[in-house]
């Protein structure tokens, strides 16, 4: 996909009330590391080869396939937090290979089987990289429930059986005892499984993966890009607050915050989803828990409530979305208040005899979705490389996403890059002001209230 930036004018009119990431300290993943080191920061001029902004999945993906591509290339790829904060290091851990719901109901198969194909690509690559540097992010192909409650839930479960029929993928019907022996609860009427899931700590991965890239990869963190402009000479300048970095070329790893540097502007929709998660769950805990570890579970109406237990004995429930023009900060304490409890109702629901395990954390993390759901993938402008909206499923496509631009940047060719440049496009333009907002909000609350029993 290639779109022209509409003027020389560059970026600039906005920088001033930008959007920087600023994620909440309270994501339990995270914690669950030992500190980092001391970050490296952008300080004074630096002339690099190529740019990355942004270190989640999507531009380590990035900068680590340039430098195999040119291993003599300057790379810098600079996070304005540390690495793991933003919603790379702080989602559910799913890295799931199969299309995504509304990808899922794309009437043409071979639209889906490159889906497959990419996701499945990335999946190797991720585990081939934790094998080859031994990073420990309880990585494990435990594949994926997908769970129902309700009739609601049971009818999108039949549908989804469908589905995977005519694609020809493997699933297999869990339900009764078997169900309940696997979770731990009998609160699920029936859950489809599916095998080709893997499961990961993605704080752990996410850094992981940042301490293995190439040597000529030099990482920057804390060090938020203010502003972006071209240089002259057909590069960029991008501006931080002690340094400056001149580039050839800029590859955007940086999801919704794309938008900050005047691209897809009224096309990306910032959406806030939020998780808790207990202590790991100790011995009399653990006795009184009836299932098994290291699982996944998404709900089946996808408004409702993913849930996992980690090889740790953690339990995490994750729901609620929000429409969050003013993305990048994190809600205040009231508010996570509030969603630790709808969380809680949706724990004691599942793990009634569970009831005194207390949460210890609770987050919230951005990403973007599109009204059509459609991923951005290719040129911006001149020299600029983006891969933005996730739609909410990241692992997979940000690794993917990231390694293909790489490889569309330095203009190699491959199958896998006609795979992804059949399946992207351009995310449909947003309604106006008051009335995007008022329809976000309008369409969360009614999935919300559709999706009641599956929460
Ligand atoms: C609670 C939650 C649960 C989720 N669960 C799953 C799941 O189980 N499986 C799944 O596949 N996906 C899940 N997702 C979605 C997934 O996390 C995202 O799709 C994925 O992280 C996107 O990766 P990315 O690299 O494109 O962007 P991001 O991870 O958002 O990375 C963008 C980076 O850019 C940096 N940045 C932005 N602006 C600037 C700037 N001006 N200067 C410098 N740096 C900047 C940010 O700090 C950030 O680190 C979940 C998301 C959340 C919030």
């Amino acid at each position: 996909m290639q779109l022209q930036h509409n003027s020389s004018e560059f970026l600039n009119n906005k920088m001033n009330d930008m959007n920087l990431p600023h994620d909440d300290k309270t994501c339990g993943w995270y914690a669950a590391l030992p500190p980092p080191g001391p970050a490296r920061r952008l300080s004074g001029r630096h002339v690099a080869d190529y740019a990355v902004i942004g270190a989640g999945f999507a531009g380590l993906a990035a900068a680590r396939r340039l430098a195999a591509h040119e291993p003599h290339a300057r790379i810098l790829l600079v996070d304005a937090q540390r690495v793991a904060e933003g919603a790379s290091g702080r989602n559910s851990g799913f890295v799931i290979d199969l299309p995504h719901k509304f990808a899922l109901e794309n009437p043409d198969p071979e639209f889906k089987q490159r889906l497959l194909r990419l996701n499945r690509t990335a999946i190797d690559q991720l585990q081939s990289l934790v094998r080859k540097h031994d990073i420990a992010c309880q990585w494990s192909h435990a594949g994926k429930y997908q769970g129902a409650v309700g009739e609601r839930g049971l009818a999108y479960l039949a549908h989804f059986e469908k589905l995977m029929s005519a694609l020809g993928e493997p699933y297999r019907p869990v339900e009764g005892t078997e169900l309940a022996r696997v979770l731990g609860t009998s609160h699920y009427s029936r859950a489809v499984y599916t095998p080709g899931c893997y499961l990961m700590q993605p704080a752990a991965l996410v850094r992981g993966l940042a301490g293995s890239l190439p040597d000529n990869v030099e990482l920057l963190e804390n060090s938020p890009v203010t502003r972006v402009e071209r240089d002259g000479n057909g590069g960029y300048v991008l501006d931080g607050a002690d340094g400056q970095i001149h580039a050839r070329r800029l590859l955007l790893g940086t999801s919704i915050f794309t938008r900050e540097f005047g691209y897809l502007e009224n096309r990306l929709l910032p959406v806030m989803t939020f998780a808790s998660w207990t202590a790991p769950l100790n011995e009399d805990q653990s006795k009184r828990f009836s299932g098994t570890f290291d699982w996944g579970l998404t709900p089946a109406d996808h408004a409702g409530t993913t849930l996992r237990m980690t090889q740790d004995r953690r339990i995490i429930i994750r729901n609620t979305y929000r429409h969050v023009p003013k993305y990048g900060r994190s809600v205040d304490d009231g508010t996570r208040e509030r969603i630790r409890a709808e969380h809680r109702k949706a724990f004691v629901a599942r793990y009634p005899e569970l009831a005194d395990v207390p949460f210890t954390h609770t987050w919230g993390g951005v990403y973007a979705i599109s009204r059509n759901f459609t991923n951005f993938f290719g040129q911006l402008e001149d020299g600029v490389f983006a891969s933005a909206c996730d739609n909410g499923v990241g692992a997979a496509w940000g690794t993917i996403s990231g390694t293909l631009l790489a490889d569309y940047a330095v203009g190699a060719q491959s199958s896998l890059l006609d795979d992804i440049h059949a399946v992207t496009g351009m995310p449909s333009l947003n309604p106006p002001e008051p009335f995007l907002g008022l329809g976000v909000r309008t369409r969360i609350r009614l999935a919300a209230w559709q999706s009641r029993a599956e929460l």
